[in-house]
C-alpha cells in the first residue's frame, strides 16, 4: 500500500481539486491534512487577534464540512492546530507516506511555509507536488509571465480575456481509500477566545462554512432566484442577500472554485440569458485573479507601508481614531453604519469597504495597515491578496492609475442610500 498526504489550506472542497485528483492517481491511500495555523491566534500590533471569532467559526465549519465529505467516502482526515511545517513532518513519519500533494499559494507567509515543508519532506524522502488551483485563469495560460504582469488592471483584463482560456474542471472523485487512526485536534476554547456573536437578523446572509453551503448559495443565486441576470444593476446594493453573489467567504477558503462559478455562468448563459450582468460577474472574478497575481509578483511589499508602489510612508497609526472607526463611532453616519455591520456580521458590501477604507486613510489620516488588519480580523471572506490589494489601491500605494482617489461619504450615501434605509438599519442601537 502506498500513501499520499494531501495538504489542504485554502482549497477546502472536493470539486475542481487538482491536488486531490493527482494524489488519487498516484497512491493507494490518501491522508487529507488540515492545520489551523497558530498564527491565526496571534495578536496584531493593534491589540486584537489576527483572526476574530466569526471568521474562525466560518473556517472551522468549512473544515468540518470537508471532514464529513471525506468521511462519507470512507476517508479519515487528519486535523491539527499549530505549525504546519512541524505537523506535516510528524504526519509523514507516522504514515510512511511517499508523496505530498498541495495547492500553491501567492503570499509571503504561505510561500515560506511551502518552501519549509517541501524542504523537510524531501529530505525525509517524500516527493512533493504543488499545483495552482485558486484562480479563474491558470498563470501558465496568461499571455505574459507573472513577473511581467501589467501594473494596471484594465491592461491585464483585456489581454487575458483576448488571449487566455479558462481550463476545464477537475471532476469530483468517486472512490477513494484512506488510512485508519487519523487524529483530529480543533482550536481550544482559549485559542478561540470570545464566542462568536449570535447571528444578527440584519445580516445580509446567515453564512455557513463548507462546500455544501457554498454550492447551495450558488444554486440559489443563479438558478432558484435567477439573480445573475441583474447582477450589474444590483451589485452596489447594501441590504439583503440578493444584491450581489456573496460568494466571497466560500471563495476565500476554497469551498467554491472560481472555475466552477465560471462554468456555471456559461451554463446560465446557454440556458437562461447572456447579458452584461452575466459578463460582469466574470469581470469581478478577474479582479480577484488580478490581486492574487499582484501578490505573487510583488511579494512582501504588499504588506508594507509604501505598498507595491513603495512610494513613501503611510500615515502614522492613531489608536483613538482606529478605535472609533472600528466601533462605528466616527459620527459620520454612512461610515458608522458600515463599520457596525462589519463588526456584527463579518461582512460588508464592496461599496461600504471602499468608503470606510478611504475614510480611515484620507479623513482620519491613519496608517492603512491598521484598517487592513481589522478587516483581516473581522471579514468572513478575508483573503490576503484581495484584502491587502484593495487596501493598497485605496491608500494610493497600489495599482490605482488614478492619483488621490478619495470617496466622499456624504455623496456616496446620497447616491447609494438615498432614503437612509441602510444607515437607519445599522444606526446607533
Ligand atoms: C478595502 C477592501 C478590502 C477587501 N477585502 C476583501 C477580502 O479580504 N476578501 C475578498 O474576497 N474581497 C475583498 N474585497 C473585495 C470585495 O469587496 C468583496 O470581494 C465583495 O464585496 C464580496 O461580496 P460578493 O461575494 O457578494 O461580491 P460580488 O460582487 O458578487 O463579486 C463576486 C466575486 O468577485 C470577487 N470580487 C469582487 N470585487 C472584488 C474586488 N474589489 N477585489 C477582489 N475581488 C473582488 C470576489 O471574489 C467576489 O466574491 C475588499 C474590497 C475592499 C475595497
Amino acid at each position: 500500500m502506498t500513501t499520499a498526504i494531501l495538504w489542504l489550506r485554502n482549497d477546502l472542497r472536493l470539486h475542481d481539486h487538482e491536488a486531490l485528483h493527482r494524489a488519487l492517481q498516484q497512491a493507494d491511500t490518501i491522508v487529507p491534512f488540515y492545520c489551523f495555523d497558530k498564527r491565526l491566534f496571534e495578536d496584531t500590533p493593534y491589540g486584537f487577534k489576527r483572526c476574530g471569532a466569526q471568521r474562525l467559526q466560518f473556517l472551522m465549519q468549512s473544515v468540518q464540512s470537508l471532514q464529513q465529505a471525506f468521511a462519507a467516502k470512507g476517508v479519515g482526515m487528519e486535523i491539527t492546530v499549530g505549525n504546519p511545517v512541524q505537523a506535516l513532518q510528524d504526519l509523514a513519519e507516522r504514515t510512511g507516506a511517499k508523496w505530498m500533494f498541495y495547492h500553491r499559494e501567492a503570499t509571503t507567509e504561505e510561500l515560506a511555509d511551502e518552501a519549509a515543508v517541501v524542504k523537510n519532506l524531501q529530505s525525509a524522502g517524500l516527493e512533493c507536488h504543488g499545483f495552482w488551483g485558486s484562480t479563474l485563469f491558470h498563470p501558465e495560460d496568461l499571455p505574459f509571465p507573472l513577473a511581467r504582469l501589467p501594473e494596471v488592471f484594465t491592461d491585464f483584463r483585456k489581454r487575458t480575456e483576448r488571449e487566455a482560456q479558462v481550463r476545464e474542471l477537475w471532476p469530483v472523485p468517486g472512490k477513494m481509500q484512506g488510512i485508519a487512526g487519523c487524529q483530529q485536534v480543533w482550536p481550544s476554547e482559549k485559542q478561540r477566545g470570545e464566542a462568536p456573536s449570535p447571528s444578527d437578523p440584519r445580516a445580509v446572509l446567515a453564512f455557513e462554512g463548507g462546500e455544501a453551503a457554498g454550492l447551495a448559495r450558488l444554486q440559489r443565486y443563479f438558478w432558484e432566484e435567477d439573480r445573475l441576470q441583474e447582477y450589474k444593476e444590483t451589485r452596489n446594493g447594501l441590504i439583503g442577500q440578493g444584491y450581489s453573489s456573496k460568494f466571497s467567504p466560500w471563495l476565500a477558503v476554497g469551498a467554491l472554485s472560481p472555475r466552477f462559478i465560471y462554468h456555471e455562468i456559461q451554463r446560465y448563459e446557454r440556458q437562461r440569458i447572456s447579458n452584461q450582468s452575466t459578463y460582469w460577474l466574470i469581470f469581478e472574478l478577474l479582479w480577484r485573479d488580478y490581486f492574487r497575481f499582484v501578490a505573487h509578483k510583488h511579494g512582501a511589499a504588499l504588506f508594507q507601508a509604501g505598498g507595491i508602489k513603495q512610494n513613501g510612508q503611510a500615515h502614522p497609526y492613531k489608536a483613538k481614531a482606529l478605535e472609533l472607526w472600528k466601533e462605528g463611532r466616527t459620527k459620520q453616519a454612512f461610515i458608522d453604519a458600515n463599520m457596525r455591520e462589519l463588526r456584527a456580521t463579518g461582512f460588508m458590501s464592496n461599496r461600504g469597504r471602499q468608503n470606510v477604507a478611504s475614510y480611515l486613510v484620507h479623513h482620519l489620516k491613519c496608517d492603512w495597515r491598521a484598517g487592513a488588519a481589522w478587516f483581516e480580523h473581522t471579514l468572513l471572506d478575508y483573503d490576503p491578496c484581495s484584502n491587502y490589494g484593495n487596501w493598497n489601491y485605496l491608500a494610493g500605494v497600489g495599482n490605482d492609475p488614478r492619483e488621490n482617489r478619495v470617496f466622499n461619504p456624504e455623496k456616496q450615501a446620497a447616491n447609494y442610500d438615498p432614503q437612509g434605509e441602510y444607515q437607519r438599519l445599522w444606526g446607533a442601537s
